[in-house]
């Protein structure tokens, strides 16, 4: 499937995580983090693995204990995606987990302060060409430079803390650096990284902190991250919403299938809004369709249509759809109808067409049917409901005619 993004990106160097290059023209990644504890490495690899067939390039666990570190060492070798270890006060957690074999360090400069033990782990990370994440949180902004700014969480602060931050690593000759300066407004953080986008080009991880649980986390980080990402900055991103870890992951992949940014991994699942000529509920049949395609890895845009009247023309560029009738399901390939199913069969009768598409290629998989009886059948439908229903089935006449009147 072809990418579509139409806008530039920022140039930046590039780091590799693992085997995934973040950064330098390379797709943009998609991250999460576990939230087992590290030390039960058999429950945090299970979640890496959920992880990754989600959509998650890279994955992150917390090293906040030296149970997690050991776990760690478990992990690294049978994880799918590489794998950052997030540091939280100790430096020398930092120090167990390069020697847990861990591809990338995330640092907080507000939580580890000590200039020393900031140049002594950057100086192992770089005899180890382990990279690390300078990641700066409005929340936990060093107290120096809360102060410096009139105890408010700036902009300018944020970025402060992530210069000063490369400034220890450059005095080790180390430079193996991403950086996100993250915070839980979105006008706010798009503020930090547009700054940061002008004085740097390391490459950027981009982020909405604690969004809070879907929808609400979905929009404020789809907002965030959207918005940077349009305009070219970004080279790696998560969402963190207070869910199921896979949600991250799948909405973080998502958000670049939308804009283009990568290749289509699992169905594009497209839906009309329902209306008064919808002939079954398209709510339901839609999240019974979402569930049942869930992470099967078949990138085609599939449509559920409330009516055959409207669905198969208004979805005509679906790769497979159906809009239902009269009872029945009318399944369309690209616009044109393929086959008829009982009303109940419809979800089953999309995932079996998606599967044959997506293995056999859509001429084959029409080959089989008899695509005119299909045509016929709908075409039947169709008139049926306008009989029915008439022209005007959401009554948007009488709407016009109350208008008229209450303009008169
Ligand atoms: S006209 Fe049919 S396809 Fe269009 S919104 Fe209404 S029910 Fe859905």
């Amino acid at each position: 499937m072809e990418v579509q993004a139409s806008f530039p990106r920022r140039v930046t160097r590039q780091v590799m995580v693992g085997d995934v290059p973040v950064g330098g023209g390379a797709p943009v990644s998609v991250q999460s983090m576990t939230v087992t504890r590290t030390a039960d490495h058999e429950a945090t690899l299970q979640q890496i693995y959920d992880l990754a067939m989600a959509g998650a390039d890279i994955v992150r666990c917390t090293c906040n204990e030296i149970e997690a570190a050991e776990g760690l060492a478990r992990i690294v070798p049978r994880s799918p995606v590489p794998i950052v270890a997030d540091i939280h006060h100790n430096y020398k957690m930092a120090l167990a987990a390069l020697e847990a074999g861990v591809h990338c360090l995330r640092l907080n400069p507000g939580n580890i302060r000590n200039p020393d033990h900031i140049r002594t782990v950057a100086a192992e990370a770089r005899d180890r060409d382990v990279p690390i994440r300078i990641g700066v949180n409005g929340g936990s902004l060093h107290p120096d430079l809360y102060k410096k700014y009139g105890d408010v969480v700036t902009a300018e602060a944020m970025v402060e803390s992530a210069l000063t931050e490369i400034g220890y690593f450059a005095e080790v000759g180390f430079d193996q650096v991403k950086i996100s300066v993250k915070a839980s407004s979105v006008p706010l953080m798009v503020d930090a990284y547009r700054q940061l986008a002008e004085v740097t080009d390391h490459p950027l991880h981009l982020g909405v902190t604690e969004a809070g649980p879907p929808p609400a986390g979905l929009i404020k980080s789809s907002a965030g991250i959207g918005a940077l990402l349009v305009e070219g900055i970004g080279d790696t991103i998560r969402y963190s919403l207070t869910a199921d870890p896979v949600q991250e992951a799948r909405a973080g992949r998502q958000l670049l299938e939308a804009l283009g940014l990568r290749e289509r991994k699992n169905v594009d699942l497209i839906a009309c809004p329902s209306c008064g000529r919808a002939e079954v509920d398209v709510i339901a049949v839609a999240e019974a369709a979402m569930e049942a395609f869930a992470d099967r890895q078949i990138p085609l845009q599939v449509a559920v249509m409330g009516c055959v009247v409207n669905g198969p023309g208004e979805a005509r560029d679906a790769d497979l759809g159906i809009a239902a009738g009269n009872k029945r399901g009318h399944l369309f390939v690209k616009g044109r109808n393929v086959a008829v199913v009982a009303e109940d069969e419809m979800v089953d009768a999309l995932v079996e067409w998606a599967e044959l598409i997506h293995d056999q290629g859509a001429e084959a998989a029409m080959a089989r049917v008899d695509t005119e009886l299909a045509a016929r059948e709908a075409e039947l439908d169709r008139r049926r409901l306008l009989a029915d229903q008439g022209e005007d089935a959401n009554d948007t006449g009488i709407v016009i005619e109350a208008i008229r009147r209450q303009s008169a």
